[in-house]
C-alpha cells in the first residue's frame, strides 16, 4: 500500500469555535486511515489554538506561508523560527493565490524554502498551470520550468526535502478537478523529470494533486501511479468530506 500525505490548507477561513469542532472530529478519526499522514494548516493566528489541540495526536501541523527573511523588519511576517517553535512540520510555499494575489516571487519562494528546510520544516511546492497555459499546450514546459527555476535557485540537497503540490490553477476552488488521467500524466512527466535530474536524491519525492479535490473525486485520483495525496482547499473544512478524502483508496 502507498504511502499517502493529505495536507488540509484552510486559507482564510476560521474562528476559535469551528476550528475546535472540525479538530475534534479529524482526531476522532486520524489514526484510522493506513499509512496516511494528515497535516493541518491554520491561519497563523489560530497555530497555537491548534498546536495544542493537535497535542497528542498523530496529526502534523503546518502553515500556509513563512517569511523570506531569518527576522527583522519584514511587518506582518512569520518566520521559519517561529513557525518551528509551534513544532510545525509543513509549510506551503508558493501557492497560486500568493503567487497571483501577493505577487510572490520565485527568488521569495526559494528563500522560503531554504529557511523552512533549515527549520525542519517539509516546503510544499505548489506548481501549476493556467487555463490559458492548459489551452496553449504550454502546462508541460509551464511546470516543468517551474521547478528547474527552483532547483536552480535552492540547489539538489535543499530541494530534495521538498513535497510537490501539482494543482493547475484551473481547477482551484472552481469544482472544476483534473480528471485522474490530466492528473496523472502531469504527475508522471514531473516524476520523470525529477529522476533524469537527481535519480537518487529525487527518486522517492512526494507529489500531491491540489484542486477541488472531495470526497467524490479523491478515490480514482488516488488510484493513479504518480498521485501520493492531496493538498486539499475548500473540502478539508468539512470534517466528512475531509475523512473521505484522507481515506480515499
Ligand atoms: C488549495 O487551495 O490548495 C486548493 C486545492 O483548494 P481547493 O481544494 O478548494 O480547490
Amino acid at each position: 500500500m502507498k504511502h499517502k500525505l493529505v495536507i488540509a490548507n484552510w486559507k482564510m477561513n476560521g474562528d476559535f469555535s469551528s476550528n475546535f469542532s472540525l479538530l475534534k472530529s479529524i482526531v476522532a478519526f486520524a489514526d484510522k486511515p493506513q499509512n496516511t499522514q494528515i497535516a493541518v494548516c491554520p491561519p497563523f493566528v489560530y497555530l497555537s489554538q491548534v498546536y495544542d489541540l493537535l497535542e497528542s495526536s498523530p496529526i502534523a501541523l503546518g502553515a500556509q506561508n513563512v517569511g523570506f527573511a531569518e527576522k527583522g523588519a519584514y511587518t506582518g511576517e512569520t518566520s521559519a523560527s517561529m513557525l518551528q517553535e509551534f513544532a510545525c512540520q509543513y509549510v506551503l510555499v508558493g501557492h497560486s493565490e500568493r503567487r497571483t494575489l501577493f505577487k510572490e516571487s520565485d527568488e521569495h519562494i526559494a528563500e522560503k524554502i531554504k529557511l523552512a528546510v533549515a527549520h525542519n520544516q517539509t516546503p510544499v511546492l505548489c506548481i501549476g498551470e493556467t487555463l490559458e497555459e492548459r489551452a496553449s499546450n504550454e502546462t508541460q514546459t509551464v511546470i516543468l520550468s517551474q521547478i528547474k527555476t527552483i532547483i536552480d535557485k535552492v540547489g539538489s540537497e535543499v530541494f530534495k526535502s521538498v513535497v510537490i503540490a501539482y494543482e493547475p490553477i484551473w481547477a482551484i476552488g472552481t469544482g472544476q478537478t483534473a480528471t485522474a488521467e490530466q492528473a496523472q500524466q502531469i504527475h508522471a512527466l514531473i516524476r520523470a523529470y525529477l529522476r533524469s535530474l537527481e535519480p537518487i536524491l529525487f527518486d522517492e519525492m512526494t507529489i500531491l494533486y491540489g484542486g477541488s479535490v472531495n470526497e467524490n473525486n479523491a478515490d480514482e485520483l488516488f488510484a493513479q501511479n504518480d498521485i501520493d495525496g492531496f493538498l486539499v482547499g475548500g473540502a478539508s473544512l468539512k470534517a466528512a468530506s475531509f475523512e473521505k478524502i484522507c481515506f480515499a483508496g
